[in-house]
């Protein structure tokens, strides 16, 4: 069983590891599921039950992980996680999923092959920069991470109950990295769960500086782009999790 790294192992020149064979590629995923959930709780993130993370299985592509419903984020493993199929049935794993989960991931998996890790949260900034069904504005480092990568779900169904709502959600997030559900919150995705996270936070602080600074000065289109080159990259969303596995998880061995 591969543990995560340690910390001697991270540098700036560190990269994710990906495995063909099919169990070390799953347990990978699911490690960072498991973790991504735990550093939602650092924050008190979920502890209504409301978010969720989800993995695509590196073997049954049309299915993905995701915490069973009941277990609080700060004691997942990898243990907890369940797998759902296309139908949002359990087809691996003991318990119940979170109905809005399936709903809104889905449609997301299923429309965007590149996409293996997402994340969706109601957080202290990003619901409410979502009532202004605005996308962010390019007022901070963090929101040039998704630059041109961003839509707004303009619904009104702030639960979302059906797969046709998660659909229209989809399309909202079309090729982008962010779609900002409005009244509702934001959702990110990555080519691993651990950017996936990782731009979840980059959305949220972002989102900070949106809503604490309102008239704060936009900077240029050309700007954002150059700024993008760099922090855009997924490799980056990817550094920033491994951040905070390290700065917000006390053991993160914990989660198996
Ligand atoms: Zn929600």
């Amino acid at each position: 069983m591969r543990k995560p790294r340690a910390l001697d192992e991270f540098s700036l020149t560190s990269e994710p590891t990906s495995a063909e064979d099919f169990d070390v590629e799953r347990l990978i995923r699911k490690r960072e599921t498991a973790l991504g959930y735990r550093i939602m709780a650092s924050w008190g993130w979920g502890a209504d039950g409301s978010g969720h993370i989800t993995a695509r299985d590196p073997e049954h592509t049309d299915c993905f992980w995701l915490l069973a419903y009941g277990v609080p984020f700060g004691q997942a493993t990898v243990e907890d996680l369940v797998l759902v199929n296309e139908l949002g049935d359990v087809i691996q794993g003991q318990g119940d999923i979170n109905p809005a989960a399936f709903c809104i991931h889905a449609p997301i998996h299923a429309n965007r092959p590149d996409v293996i890790g997402a994340i969706h949260a109601h957080t202290p900034y990003g619901t409410p920069f979502s009532a202004l069904a605005e996308p962010l504005t390019m007022t901070s480092q963090e929101a040039a991470a998704f630059h041109q990568l961003q839509g707004v779900f303009h619904g009104e169904e702030v639960n979302v109950t059906d797969i046709a709502t998660g659909q229209r959600i989809a399309e909202a997030l079309g090729p982008g990295r962010l779609v900002v559900l409005a009244n509702h919150g934001l959702l990110t995705v990555g080519t691993s769960v651990a950017s996936a996270v990782g731009f979840y936070l980059n959305a949220e602080h972002a989102a900070e500086v949106c809503i604490k600074a309102p008239n704060g000065r936009k900077i240029s289109d050309e700007a954002a782009a150059e700024a993008h080159k760099s922090v855009g990259q997924e490799l980056n969303g990817w550094h920033v999790f491994q951040w905070l596995v390290r700065s917000r998880l006390n053991d993160p061995c914990a989660v198996g």
